[in-house]
């Protein structure tokens, strides 16, 4: 008998756990292997052994039995381990390792095995929600989410001025240098140049003697997009310069990249259209109200698979017309997915729909027309 699609899944969350946690052991410490690393190592030894002798060919390649093997390995497609084929919700490039760092993929498959990950890395974001919940300082909590978001790198003097408004100086604590959203750049990042993402911002890292994202999905929109290099930072001004920790960047800025695009879309459709981010501090993305009274509840999600599982988590709001998750249409990895996904019916996924951004600023167009046809409507 083959290996089930469980005991499968559970060595793929071994090893991505294994991977997240290696990637945050310092470099030099680097020789004490995380126990899922090993764990996982070993149970997909067992689990191809049991692959192999199930079938009388040996039509398989052997399974990566050292670290570096395993470095190797997880840089190719996850789906090159023979028995992670059975796996329809892993997309067919998805890999462990991208240029050198842990994937998107490794860090949500890893997560959602246990929180524990996910709650470190946006603790900071969660207590400002909880904050401004407890205050309802919901125009606080909106634009310190949006200041992530459009200023993910600044000088300590535009800081300073951001902090200097009705709405941030309520929650000006988030902002403290040693231990708020911003820290200094070179406490945050050695090295002696300082380039920016064309698209999110942020300071890129070097690799392979390029500049890139430290994010993939982003540094492939610059890639696609063919987005052009922007100034950086002058390396002896470095001291005046700040930017988010990269946990903020990447649970706070890079997901907000999309939601503020979302909002500008839609509010670009016309008149009459009203757009909220983070109704009631963050009870969802967009509230978007339509001229003729209807809403609806948008979340906008930008992960690495989809799941019916993960689905189920996203709430569904039941004092609008509808609750929307949106995913990114150049998150290609996704798109096979959201495809399958989508022929389950709105009740499976009790009431959820799923759109791309596309669909969902043609369905609001739609709409906005309408209403915008009914003033004048003069029935002969
Ligand atoms: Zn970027």
């Amino acid at each position: 008998m083959g290996p089930s699609i469980t005991d499968v899944t559970t060595t793929l969350r071994y090893l991505a756990t294994g991977l997240v946690e290696w990637d945050s052991i310092e470099p030099d410490k680097r020789f004490q292997i995380p126990q899922s690393l090993r764990l996982g190592m070993s149970r997909m030894y067992a689990t191809s052994r049991c692959v192999h002798a199930s079938q009388t060919a040996l039509t398989s390649k052997l399974v990566p039995t050292t670290l570096p093997e395993l470095f190797e390995w997880a840089a190719s497609p996850i789906k090159s381990w023979e028995p992670a084929q059975a796996l329809l919700i892993i997309p067919e490039n998805a890999t462990l390792i991208e240029d050198g760092l842990v994937s998107d993929f490794a860090r949500e498959w890893a997560l959602s095995g246990s929180d524990s990950i996910h709650q470190i890395q946006e603790a900071l974001l969660a207590d400002l929600k909880n904050f401004c919940e407890r205050h309802q300082f919901e125009d606080s909590y909106r634009k310190a989410r949006e200041l992530i978001v459009t200023h993910p790198v600044l000088t300590v003097a535009q800081l300073r001025k951001k902090l200097d408004t009705k709405e941030l100086v309520k929650v000006r604590d988030f902002f403290k240098l040693d231990e708020g959203f911003y820290r200094p750049v070179a406490d945050l990042f050695g090295g002696i140049e300082y380039h920016l993402c064309p698209r999110c911002g942020y300071i890129q890292r070097l690799w392979e003697g390029n500049y890139v994202c430290r994010k993939r999905s982003c540094q492939t929109i610059v890639r696609q997009e063919k987005l052009k290099p922007i100034k950086g930072i002058p390396g002896e001004k470095i001291n005046e310069w700040l930017a988010v920790t990269p946990g903020v960047h990447r649970y706070g800025t890079i997901p907000g990249i999309w939601e503020l695009s979302l909002r500008d879309e839609l509010v670009n459709l016309g008149v009459g259209i009203k757009v909220t981010l983070y109704p009631q501090v963050d009870r969802y993305d967009l509230l978007v109200e339509f001229p003729n009274s209807q809403k609806w509840a948008i979340d906008v999600k930008d992960w690495s698979y989809v799941t019916k599982e993960r689905l189920l988590k996203v709430r569904y709001q039941t004092d609008v017309d509808a609750t929307f998750v949106v995913f990114p249409d150049s998150n290609d990895l996704n798109i096979p997915a959201i495809r399958q996904i989508k022929e389950f019916k709105p009740q499976a996924l009790k009431g959820l729909q799923l759109k791309l951004v596309s669909e969902i600023i043609k369905q609001a167009n739609k709409i906005i027309k309408k209403c915008e046809i009914q003033p004048h409507g003069t029935n002969p």
